[in-house]
């Protein structure tokens, strides 16, 4: 037993205050505002909503809702009925919340009372909306999801021929929208969009008459016959480029900066980092920096950070919670403990480390890490 008198606990130190995290995520919601607006340049008077899933994108769905309902936005999208009961908690009543995969079976109530717009995928699914709707007794929203060729989520060619034929298929169902996604949008010469848009066309024909929403992000830039009456961008608005084969038309709206923890001149001969992947052959400066696999850096991520303007390569593996730096590149003494480097920024795009992991600018942005201490701007 430890009778020492105990200190009260610092209440104002969480996982991701300031002072405790190790890297600090800043988010540029001026800018997600102002992607908003480009992106709307370009629709010209169809209506654009905004696309919210997976914590939006990563950068936190309840802030970019407020950021987006100054604009004038009142349509958003979530993946999964918790993100659409969450969004609602944050922003009220009145604009309207689409569940992209649909609202899982026996959770009808939970959704009515979350006033959410379930998207409907299937036969199964428009059943149990009806009942829910007879149960509540009044219609209640949806957007009828057809698959025009993805194969991902929505009702297949003939579960739409077997819907239109019934008469009764749509009581109590106030169809907000007809809608279908794009699986090859980011490639504006593939035959699949032009394709896809067909079937969209002759599916959305048999169905009674709605709003019609095909595009995502880089759908908006394939041509005005693609843009409907809602596009439904989320990439975009986050900085991501919609126009890969060509410079990106957003702005960046994250910023992601990590604390140096220890600075030190490592010997020749050296192992460094698990697996002594790197050996040193000659003194070097070096750096450790509180950012890891754990907050979503993965291992092939892009292998440098970046300091007023210097390079500063990764040595060896990313750890759990920390990568070693080689910051020979700057004067010595220069960089100090507490100092922050960039990881993303001006000088490292999420693009750009998207490129070196071998995979896209979402996956990047969605996978950084709940440890961070986040800052808003622009708001
Ligand atoms: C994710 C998603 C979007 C947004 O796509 P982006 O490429 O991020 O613009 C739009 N519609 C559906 C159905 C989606 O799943």
């Amino acid at each position: 037993m430890n009778d020492a008198p105990t200190r009260s606990l610092p209440e104002e130190v969480t996982a991701t205050s300031e002072v405790a995290a190790g890297a600090v995520l800043t988010i540029d919601l001026g800018a997600i505002r102002e992607n908003y607006r480009r992106l709307k340049a370009r629709l010209g008077d169809v209506r654009c909503a905004g696309v919210l899933k997976a914590d939006g994108y990563g950068v936190g769905a309840s802030q970019v809702a407020a950021a987006l309902l100054r604009e004038g936005c009142d349509t958003f999208f979530v993946a999964l009925l918790g993100e659409g009961v969450a969004l609602r908690r944050s922003i009220g009543p009145g604009p309207a919340i689409f569940v992209l995969n649909g609202i899982p079976p026996g959770a009808e109530p939970d959704a009515v009372a979350a006033d959410l717009c379930a998207v409907i995928n299937s036969v199964g699914q428009l059943a149990a909306w009806r009942v829910a709707a007879s149960r509540a007794g009044r219609k209640l929203p949806a957007a009828i999801q057809v698959d025009s060729g993805m194969s991902r989520l929505g009702m297949a060619p003939r579960d739409v021929e077997r819907v239109a034929a019934d008469p009764h298929a749509f009581d109590g169902i106030d169809i907000r929208l007809v809608m279908s996604h794009l699986a090859c949008a980011d490639e504006p010469e593939h035959p699949a969009n032009e394709r896809q848009r067909l079937a969209f066309e002759r599916l959305r024909k048999m169905l009674p008459e709605a709003p019609a929403s095909l595009t995502n992000s880089s759908g908006i830039f394939l041509g005005a016959r693609f843009h409907y009456d809602l596009a439904r961008p989320g990439a975009a608005l986050y900085g991501i480029n919609p126009t890969p084969a060509r410079p990106n038309p957003m702005l960046p709206v994250v910023r992601l900066e990590a604390k140096i923890v220890q600075t030190r001149m490592l010997e020749a001969g050296v192992g460094v980092g698990y697996g002594h992947i790197f050996h040193t052959t000659a003194p070097l400066a070096a750096a450790t920096i509180s950012l890891g696999y754990a907050d979503g850096w993965h291992r092939r991520a892009a292998s440098a950070a970046w300091f007023e303007g210097a390079r500063l390569p990764f040595l060896g593996r990313v750890s759990m919670d920390s990568i070693i730096l080689d910051i020979s590149a700057l004067p010595p003494g220069k960089l100090r403990e507490g100092d922050l480097v960039e990881l993303l920024g001006p000088s490292q795009s999420v693009e750009d480390a998207a490129g070196h992991a071998g995979t896209i600018g979402y996956e990047i942005l969605t996978s950084l890490g709940p440890r961070f201490h986040r800052r808003y701007v622009g708001g």
